[in-house]
């Protein structure tokens, strides 16, 4: 049977992750409610504003499902704003979390000039050399975790990183065409 892997819909760019968990012959199924977590074997959280998305999940009653499925070993994937919903520590302007993994991320890290931009990432752990990454409004991490690698860089700041099955990059692969992040955060499910 194929996997399902469950795509935050409450707001943010959650239509384009489902396109990229379908082309890698997945099922998507969108999470609005805890009851959509039942059968999900992943879960991407979006770019988007975490703001709004924080507000969403305390009002459907996500927040303890979430972090549940977190602390489940099944993988997670967390993009920009979605990175900033698994942070344990929100700065610039602080707001609360999920606490899913050991890092402190500062919003909207980049001056106006580099709000948002495309690039090369220029140091990449084998797999992720190269990888095209999308910045929008993009959220910088500050600190990171005894429990947590470094798989990339940009300009010296970490932009992809990892504890276990739960994954955080300060960009957006659902945006780009390059499937190797997403590929491999659902390596351990078969499609
Ligand atoms: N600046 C947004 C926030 O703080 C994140 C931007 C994004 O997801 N592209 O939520």
């Amino acid at each position: 049977m194929t996997a399902t892997v469950g795509v935050l819909a409450l707001q943010g760019d959650h239509e384009a992750h489902a396109r990229s968990v379908r082309a890698l012959g997945f099922a998507a199924r969108a999470v609005k409610a805890p009851e959509h977590l039942e059968g999900v074997s992943a879960l991407l959280l979006p770019g988007g504003e975490s703001s709004t998305m924080l507000k969403l999940i305390e009002a459907e009653g996500l927040r303890e499902p979430l972090r549940a499925f977190c602390a489940s070993g099944q993988p997670v994937l967390g993009t920009c704003a979605g990175a900033i919903l698994l942070a344990r520590d929100v700065s610039s302007p602080a707001q609360a979390s999920l606490d899913a993994l050991d890092i402190d991320v500062e919003r909207n890290a980049y001056g106006r000039q580099l709000e948002s931009f495309v690039t090369r990432i220029d140091d990449g752990e084998p797999g992720f050399e190269d990888l095209e990454a999308v910045f929008i409004r993009a959220p910088a991490i500050r600190r990171v975790g005894e429990s947590v690698s470094v798989l990339a860089r940009h300009d010296g700041q970490p932009v992809l990183v990892r504890a276990g099955n739960v994954w955080a990059a300060t960009f957006h692969p659902e945006l780009s065409s390059d499937p190797r992040l997403v590929r491999s955060v659902l390596a351990p499910l078969t499609p």
